[in-house]
């Protein structure tokens, strides 16, 4: 079954986003895409700093808006996280993308993955971030995945 699961909660900090983040990266077991949706400040890098930490890595997530993808090393396996933000042409990133998917040594990360629909699987774990025009700090956050990632929510409520 291929039904798309939905998870939704509410963040009131970017702490909290991160923690979000930091309880999926510590659920994660090497082979997962995660795509990230929302405009531009609504907290896909924060969210995958808290991933990257959840998995047990210690190296700095830092915006790859102009490196186009960065690497994070974890014991069990690498972390690639992609941004393709004002991109019109993925070129030979996709390529790159293209090659880790699938391979369980990596777990994807991708902002503004658009024009790369293509090259992701069917079954990504998409979080979308919702900003909220009367509060600066709060987001709305869902999940969809399917419920072969339903280990992914472990131990959240
Ligand atoms: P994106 O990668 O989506 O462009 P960033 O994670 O780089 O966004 O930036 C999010 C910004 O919003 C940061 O400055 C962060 O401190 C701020 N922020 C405020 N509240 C939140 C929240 N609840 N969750 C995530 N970020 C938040
Ligand atoms: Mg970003």
């Amino acid at each position: 079954m291929n039904t798309v699961l939905i998870w939704r909660t509410n963040s009131t900090s970017s702490v909290a986003t991160e923690q979000l983040g930091e309880h999926i990266g510590h659920n994660v077991r090497g082979g997962e895409v995660f795509e990230l949706v929302s405009d531009l400040g609504g907290g896909k890098t924060t969210f995958t700093r808290g991933l990257v930490r959840g998995t047990g890595s210690i190296d700095t997530v830092g915006s790859p808006t102009f490196t186009l993808s960065r690497e994070y090393e974890a014991t069990k396996f690498k972390i690639a996280h992609f941004d393709f933000y004002r991109l019109s042409e993925a070129g030979i990133v996709a390529d790159e993308l293209a090659e880790i998917i699938g391979d369980t040594a990596y777990v994807t990360v991708v902002e503004w993955g658009d024009i790369v629909h293509d090259v992701l699987p069917t079954s990504t774990v998409t979080v979308r971030i919702s900003l909220d025009a009367s509060d600066e700090n709060a987001r709305a956050i869902t999940m969809e995945y399917t419920q072969k990632f339903s280990y992914l929510l472990e131990g959240l409520v």
